[in-house]
């Protein structure tokens, strides 16, 4: 059979690739995409959709424990795991049929099967019915990324498990371990706390959510330990003893170091979230010479990969491992290919999110890192206390947070913990993206009552104007 030929083919149907495929339709490309799993990828399968329902259930859940503070009663208030996990799977199912609709509906060719690049310009797909070829003149790799595992904490789906593991749970874990306190780990650990795990997370660095301003992830520590967590910093996890029962379940015996001592705790269940690696094994990408960093495809700012027609984007292109990132990548590189002429992603522009209760968002730069990259800053705060919306919701808790360049007003950074924030931080991103300045900030006029008016108050507090603190 002759290889079908295309205009681009996208490898991968996470939201890097099937956005690219529906861009470059849209501007009038032949487009195939190879998937081999499933259409959506992590993000709608096994990352941010299942993740937000399951986190949903456990929101509905904590709320209905605070209904007499509200005037209202709810006895003998429960759960059922599996009709949580069953909701949570249906969302998923929902979004992925979608995503297979979206292709028909932009006459995208779907091919199920695993992809190779056997060389410049040629697909293999494995599928089902034997091995097909495709050309195309551009070829776009969105493989994503999978779970790290760090050698002794193996995931084994029993005691230790991943991020799929603590989606399909096969019991409700009493006592939890998480490794990690990145977005992930922090989510599972808010999710099972919040439903009566007794939960420690393990953190390396010297705080959790590392990556988020330092009294962000100080206050988003207070409300989780509030919340009965037990929060282990500066600590790592050396060994996992593991004592199976045969039947599902057991006793884990971790060995975790911090300050120099190792002490041992028992759990019965361990979540190990400790990164990311980019699927990059077993596509041919060596003889290609695409240049890779540990796990991820070196790409320059228009996710080219060197190789001539050959792209990456998403996860596989590196961080940050975000679904917005890779689907704004996806619909760069579709326009580029149809001869448009895209703007480069600004990474400071992403905004990063957490689901865990309270929520934490972010957009830019930190106080620390302004400071450490030569900024002069001003910093405003404003606490969720002093805004009538956050009270009448019942969630006083919370701080927003912003970081302009004294000199020019530039609006470096935006950074929040407390009820909806994860909603709230658009708002900043537009305004990056506009790049407006603080006068035009200050000027806009916020709704009232809305969350959204602490967004105003800390860009008044920076120039020492709030009005309700
Ligand atoms: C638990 C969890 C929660 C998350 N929550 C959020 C969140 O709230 N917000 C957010 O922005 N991000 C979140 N993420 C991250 C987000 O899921 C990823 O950033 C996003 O899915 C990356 O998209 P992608 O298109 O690069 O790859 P993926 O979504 O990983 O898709 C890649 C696809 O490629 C396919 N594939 C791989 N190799 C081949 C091959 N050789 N041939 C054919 N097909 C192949 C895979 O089957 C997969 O479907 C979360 C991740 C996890 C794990």
């Amino acid at each position: 059979m002759p290889a079908q030929s295309f205009d681009m083919i996208v490898i991968g149907a996470g939201p890097g690739g099937y956005v690219c495929a529906i861009r470059g339709a849209q501007l009038g490309l032949k487009v195939a995409i190879v998937e081999r799993e499933h259409m959506g990828g992590i993000c709608l399968n096994w990352g941010c959709i299942p993740t937000k329902a399951m986190l949903r259930s456990a929101e509905v859940f904590h709320l209905m424990h605070r209904a007499k503070e509200f005037g209202l009663s709810a006895d003998k208030v429960g759960y059922d795991l599996d009709a949580v996990v069953k909701r949570s799977r249906g969302v998923a199912k929902q979004l992925s049929s979608g995503v297979g609709h979206l292709m028909k509906k932009n006459k995208i060719t779907v091919i199920m099967g695993e992809a190779t690049l056997p060389a410049k310009g040629k697909v293999g797909v494995k599928t089902e019915k034997g091995t097909e070829e495709l050309t195309a003149k551009t070829i776009v790799l969105a493989t994503g990324a999978r779970a790290r595992e760090l050698p002794g904490l193996e995931a084994d789906g029993d005691l230790v498990w991943t991020y799929k593991h603590a989606l399909l749970p096969p019991r409700m874990p009493k006592k939890l371990l998480v490794i990690g306190s990145g977005a992930i780990g922090i989510e599972f650990a808010s999710f099972y706390n919040t439903l009566g795990a007794e939960t420690t997370v393990v953190e390396v660095m010297d705080r959790i959510l590392p990556v988020e301003d330092a009294e962000i992830s100080a206050l988003a520590k207070k409300q989780f330990v509030k919340q009965g967590m037990t929060i282990l910093e500066k600590a790592t996890v050396k060994k996992l003893d593991r004592a199976p029962t045969g039947k599902g379940g057991g006793k884990i015996t971790a060995h975790i170091e911090a300050g120099g001592k190792t002490e041992t705790r028992e759990f019965d269940t361990v979540i190990s979230a400790v990164g990311i690696v980019g699927n990059v094994e077993n596509l041919g990408l060596e003889g290609l010479g695409v240049k890779l960093d540990r796990t991820h495809v070196v790409t320059d700012e228009y996710c080219r990969t060197g190789v001539e027609g050959l792209y990456a984007v998403g996860d596989i292109a590196g961080a940050p491992w975000l679904a917005h990132k890779a689907s704004h990548e996806g619909v760069m590189v579709a326009e580029l290919v149809a001869g448009g002429h895209p703007h480069p992603i600004k990474p400071n522009s992403i905004a990063g999110c957490t689901y865990c209760h309270p929520q934490v968002a972010s957009v830019g730069l930190t106080e620390e890192k302004a400071k450490a990259a030569g900024y002069q800053v001003k910093v405003g705060r404003f606490p969720f206390i002093g805004n009538g919306k956050a009270i009448a919701l019942g969630e006083p808790e919370g701080m927003v947070k912003t970081v302009f360049d004294a000199k020019t007003g530039e609006l470096l950074g935006a950074h929040m913990v407390g009820a909806e924030v994860t909603e709230l931080i658009q708002g900043y991103v537009v305004g990056r993206a506009l790049e407006t300045t603080e006068e035009d900030l200050m000027h806009a006029v916020f709704p009232h009552p809305t969350l959204s008016e602490m967004m105003h108050e800390a860009v008044l507090d920076a120039y020492g104007r709030a009005l309700h603190f």
